[in-house]
């Protein structure tokens, strides 16, 4: 309850981002205040314990924020899952839709030594087709899905609905 409140006060809504009728959540707030981003990142630390991923897979951009972090509190590494177009290696690709659009992500093939087991984060989880294609990438990738966390869940779009069974863990369902 502590973290969800710290999600919900680091948060702006904008009406009208990126397109008309959307609200945009922004947590840029949360990562630009110190103390409240350490606690979140700790947070999900504690949450999936410290010894149960082996690396942190971030999605383009605000993942890298939170997946960094993790990996350093850690001390393990991080992989960067990118949209299209980016990584300089042969990748693996999945494109999908999104409450506004379409998209494409990549991983790197050999991105995860086989059987290595991944903790996946973003910010937000929306309609879930972003996570959804994280973790195939992950798990096409080599790697095996620890887990799966984002800072807020935006619970009408019903992304936990469309990535069950896998289970998600948000700091803030709103
Ligand atoms: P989904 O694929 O519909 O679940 O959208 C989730 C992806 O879009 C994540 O990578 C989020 O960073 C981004 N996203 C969608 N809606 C929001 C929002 O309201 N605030 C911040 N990011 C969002």
């Amino acid at each position: 309850p502590e973290l969800a409140a710290l999600v919900a006060s680091g948060t702006v809504d904008v009406p009208d981002f990126p397109k008309p009728g959307i609200l945009f959540k922004d947590l840029m707030p949360l990562f630009g205040d110190g103390p409240t981003f350490r606690k979140v990142v700790d947070g999900i630390v504690a949450h999936h314990g410290p010894d149960s991923f082996d690396v942190v897979a971030g999605v383009e951009a605000r993942g890298f924020v939170v997946a960094a972090a993790i990996a350093y509190a850690v001390g393990i590494g991080v992989v960067p899952i990118r949209k299209a177009g980016k990584l300089p290696r042969p990748a693996f690709s999945a494109t999908y839709d999104l409450e506004y659009g379409e998209a494409t992500l990549e991983v790197h093939e050999g991105a995860f030594v086989p059987g290595q087991r991944v903790l996946v984060v973003d910010d937000v989880l929306a309609t879930g087709g972003t996570a959804g294609a994280a973790l195939d990438l992950v798990e096409r990738a080599g790697g095996t899905v620890a887990g799966f966390t984002v800072l807020m869940e935006l619970d009408f779009l019903k992304g936990r609905e469309r990535l069950s069974p896998r289970s998600v863990h948000a700091l803030l369902t709103v």
